[in-house]
């Protein structure tokens, strides 16, 4: 493979960058990163469990014609969203199984989801230094997205608020944010370790005072998450009380000093 291709565009780079961080570089010989990889395996493990509960979801959807909202189709009817989705992780896990199958001239496994994602997670070595891992990562991922959005419509929301603060680690923080938003049950999490996780309150204490000069800076999004204000109020507040800001790739971020300043005096109900 090329020289240049040295950074990845696995899934979780390609949000990495869509959140304004640079993607990880890859191992000569890989087309992907290990934390591209590792989460293609967890997407791997989930899948069968998600395709048995959507068949589950399906069942109990026919039989109380309550749920009929939640698909990602406009206009379709909900069953059959769901009915497609299960479609499309057996036959997309069946894709990628018949590349392999292809071009290592292996046999076949067996034809259920369960079987195609363990031959899949069996050749991951493999997959992931093709020149299509890239694109395994992102179709993978989809179906694990599409699957949860069909079961739970209130999946934990879930976004990147950074790098991982651990040294040497390339891993990026998810903030986990529960069906109800509480930040009491809120978490952040490395995708890389999983030991690298800590409750979002000490992990923004340790954030916020972490600084030598004595104040960071902190994007909307993680002001809105940090002080469970909306978005929208994030930038009234700042306007009003004229919290210090910068611009840096497109992104608006604020001093942390003037933010806990503010919302420290607001409380907890008021916004
Ligand atoms: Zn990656
Ligand atoms: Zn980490």
């Amino acid at each position: 493979m090329s020289e240049t291709n040295s950074f990845c565009s696995g899934k979780s780079c390609r949000s990495r960058v869509a959140d304004g961080l640079d993607p990880r570089s890859i191992a000569p010989g890989a087309t992907i990163c290990n934390a591209c990889c590792d989460a293609m395996v967890r997407d791997l493990i989930a899948l069968p469990d998600l395709h048995e509960e959507c068949a589950e979801f399906l069942s109990s959807a026919r039989s109380s014609r309550e749920r009929t909202s939640g698909g990602p189709l406009p206009g379709m009817p909900f069953n059959a969203t769901v009915a497609d989705v299960r479609y499309t992780i057996r036959s997309v896990l069946g894709a990628w199984c018949g590349l392999i199958v292809d071009e290592r001239g292996l046999p076949h496994p067996g034809r259920c989801v369960q079987e195609r994602a363990e031959f899949l997670r069996e050749n991951i070595d493999w997959l992931a230094r093709h020149s299509a891992a890239a694109e395994a990562t992102n179709e993978i991922s989809r179906l694990v997205r599409d699957a949860r959005r069909m079961i739970d419509p209130n999946p934990p929301r879930r976004f990147a608020v950074g790098s991982c603060s651990v040294p040497r680690c390339s891993g990026t923080l998810i903030a986990v944010l529960g069906a109800r938003d509480t930040l009491a049950a809120a978490e952040v999490m490395c995708d890389h370790d999983s030991g690298h996780r800590w409750s979002a309150t000490t992990w923004l204490k340790e954030r916020s005072s972490g600084s030598r000069n004595g104040g960071r800076w902190l994007s909307s999004s993680e002001i809105s998450y940090a002080w469970q204000v909306p978005t929208g109020s994030v930038y009234r507040l700042a306007s009003e009380n004229k919290w210090r800001r910068k611009t840096a790739s497109g992104r608006k971020y604020y001093y942390s000093m003037d933010v806990e300043r503010t919302l420290k005096t607001v409380g907890r109900t008021s916004r």
